[in-house]
Order: C-alpha cells, then structure tokens, then sequence
C-alpha cells in the first residue's frame, strides 16, 4: 500500500472521509500529537487501529468530536463538572471520561463502562471532523511503546505501507498528549498527566486529584494505559534526576570510553555540563511549554544519532512538568512496568 501525505484541502478531506467511511485508516494532526483515526462506531476500523498499532488488546481510545457534536449521542450523563471543565478549556488538550454503554463499538473502551472524549482545537482536526461528523478514534499514531509523532514526517516513518492517508497539519504545538480526567466520581481525577494541568483543573471546579494505581493490591487499573513503557526511542536509554548530573556525566563519560555513539538531552541550562566535553546535545529548551513541545521530536532524534541517549530530567517540577516528566520517566525505562508519580 502507498502512503500518502498530504495538506488539508477540501480534496485530501474528502479523500479522508471515503476511507474512514469504507472502514479505513487516516492519520490526522491534532494540536498534542498526531492520531491515527478510524470510525469509531465501525468494529473493523476499531480493530484495525489496534492491529496496525500493535497496541494491547486492554488499552481503551479516545473518541475525538467536533465542537458542535451532540455529546449526548455517545454518553449516558454528562456531569455538571464535565460541562465547567469543557468550557474552561475546550476544544483543547483535554480528554474528559463519561459514563457510557454500548454506544460506539465495544472495542474502542476494552469492556470499560466509560468512554474517554476529546474535542481538538487543531484546525485542521476540526476540518477533519466535522467532514466526516462522528466520532473519530484516534490513538497516537505511532507503533505501540514508540515515541509518539510530532509530525507527518514522524507518522511516515512508523507506518508508511501500513495505512493510505496522513493528512498533513504541520508540527504539533502541544507536543504531548491530552491529560486525561476522569469525571465519573464526585471529583475529577487526572488519569494521564497533560497541559492542563491538575492546578487549573481544580481552580475551575474547586478540587482534583490524581490516579496512582496500587498495582501491589491486584486493583483493576482505571486507565490501563499507565501501564506499560511508553514513548522510547530505539537506543538505550539512561535517566538521572536533576539532583544526579554528576553520575550523569561519569555514565555519558564511561559509554563514550567504550566506543559508544552517545547523546545527551537535557534543558538548556545544562548543556554547558556535557558540551564542554564535546558532547552531542539535544536541546529541551527553558519553558515547560517548550520542553512538551520538544520531547518527543528529540527522542526520535536521538534514535538516529546515537545509541546510547543519557537524558537528564529537567529542575522544574510540577504544572506542565508532571506530564513532561511522566513522558520521559516511561520512555526511559527500562523494563515493562509503571513508573512511580511524579
Ligand atoms: P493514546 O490514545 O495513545 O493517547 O492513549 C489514550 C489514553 O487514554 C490511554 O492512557 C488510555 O488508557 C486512556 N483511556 C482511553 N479510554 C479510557 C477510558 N474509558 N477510561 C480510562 N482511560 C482511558
Ligand atoms: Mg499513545
């Protein structure tokens, strides 16, 4: 199959409405990362995704809407802190998870009773959805546990051959993918960290909390995407926290003795560390913001120019960083299990 890249026009769109109508895939920008999409309502398109992905069999999607979708089509109840929460910051990176049965295909939530929802602010995701108004599936468009595409070009490499259409938005600005809330309790509760962070979350509706499963007491987890090791480059990978630079430079020092190609990505701030030892630096930039917009362009960077990536966690913590941080911890790890919170 050929793989095809192309602008958003009303062409490429109607070309992109044909596939996802015949049960096909399409690759769509959104403003956090791109989403390979397919119709959500279509059991085979479902499938489909999780098959071409490589994606768990029990990790739920997100169904993506326009701004004017009626809700209602694809939840049982709309609580009213779901609806303070939309208008604050939707469309936007903000995934909500309602109540609901049996209204898209089973495949899409794994046999959850919720449905996770999220209304892109991307114009061209908007584009795309209202052409097509129904609800769009569509998980990050990058083969499970890699790092997840920034652009056409990231989508390219991880499925060319695999699937028709990536319709072409540019780089993503938000860089790493919505936070998901879960607004089924009393308050809501962060499942993955984003760019809306817990913070802003609880100044509109007055409290939230975030999830950290307890793997220890056989708990069923609530977003079984926390899972599993994420986001990683295809190099080794080492990770020291912003307290560690010393053991960071011994270890980028000892990989670079045994003849390793070796990179380092750290904040700006940092570089003069490994730069005067003539290190390759990957550069995370000085605002949060900057650094979620970076990350995963640079991870897939430093699969192509080295194969052994010391990353060094950037000193700011918290708001955006809980997310950009989470990211990293996973795509650094080593193993297949969950990380702490951050
Ligand atoms: P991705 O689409 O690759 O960005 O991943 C979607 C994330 O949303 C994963 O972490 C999923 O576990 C989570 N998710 C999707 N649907 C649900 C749901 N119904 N309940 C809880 N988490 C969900
Ligand atoms: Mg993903």
């Amino acid at each position: 199959m050929q793989t095809k890249i192309r602008p958003i026009t009303p062409e490429s769109l109607a070309e992109a409405k044909n596939l996802i109508f015949n049960g096909g895939v399409v690759a769509i920008p959104t403003e956090t990362v791109y989403g390979l999409g397919g119709n959500a309502f279509d059991d085979h398109a479902v499938k489909r995704i999780f098959e071409v992905k490589g994606r768990p069999n029990d990790n739920p999607l997100i169904a993506h809407i326009h701004t004017d979708y009626d809700l209602s089509k694809i939840v049982d109840y709309d609580p009213p802190c779901a609806k303070q929460l939309r208008e604050a910051f939707l469309p936007g990176p903000l995934t909500l998870v309602y109540p609901s049965t049996n209204k898209v295909s089973p495949f899409v939530s794994c046999g959850l009773n919720t449905l996770a929802v999220r209304v892109p602010s991307h114009e061209g995701a908007q584009a795309f959805l209202r052409e097509v108004d129904i609800p769009i599936v569509a998980p990050s468009a990058n083969i499970s546990k890699h790092v997840s595409p920034t652009s056409a070009k990231h989508v390219y490499d991880d499925f060319q051959g695999k699937i028709p259409l990536i319709l072409d938005g540019g780089e993503c600005v938000g860089g790493i993918e919505s936070t998901v809330c879960d607004v089924t309790g009393d308050v809501p509760v962060i499942l993955r960290p984003g760019l809306i962070t817990k913070e802003m979350i609880a100044e509109v509706v007055g409290a939230c909390e975030e999830y950290t499963p307890d793997f220890s007491s056989g708990e069923k987890v609530k977003s079984p995407g926390v899972l599993y090791k994420h986001y990683s480059p295809r190099c080794q990978t080492r990770l020291y926290s912003s307290e560690s630079v010393e053991f960071a430079i011994s270890a980028y020092l000892r990989e670079r003795e045994k003849g390793e190609k070796v990179a380092v990505l750290c904040e700006e701030k940092r570089m003069p560390d490994f730069e005067k030892l003539g290190a390759r630096c990957l550069n995370l930039g000085k605002t949060e913001e900057e650094m979620a917009t970076r990350l995963y362009a640079l991870l897939r960077e430093a699969e192509t120019c080295c194969n052994v990536l010391i990353a060094v966690e950037p000193t700011a913590k918290g708001g955006v960083m809980t997310g950009v941080l989470n990211r990293l911890r996973k795509a650094c790890a080593s193993v297949d299990i969950p990380h702490k919170k951050v």
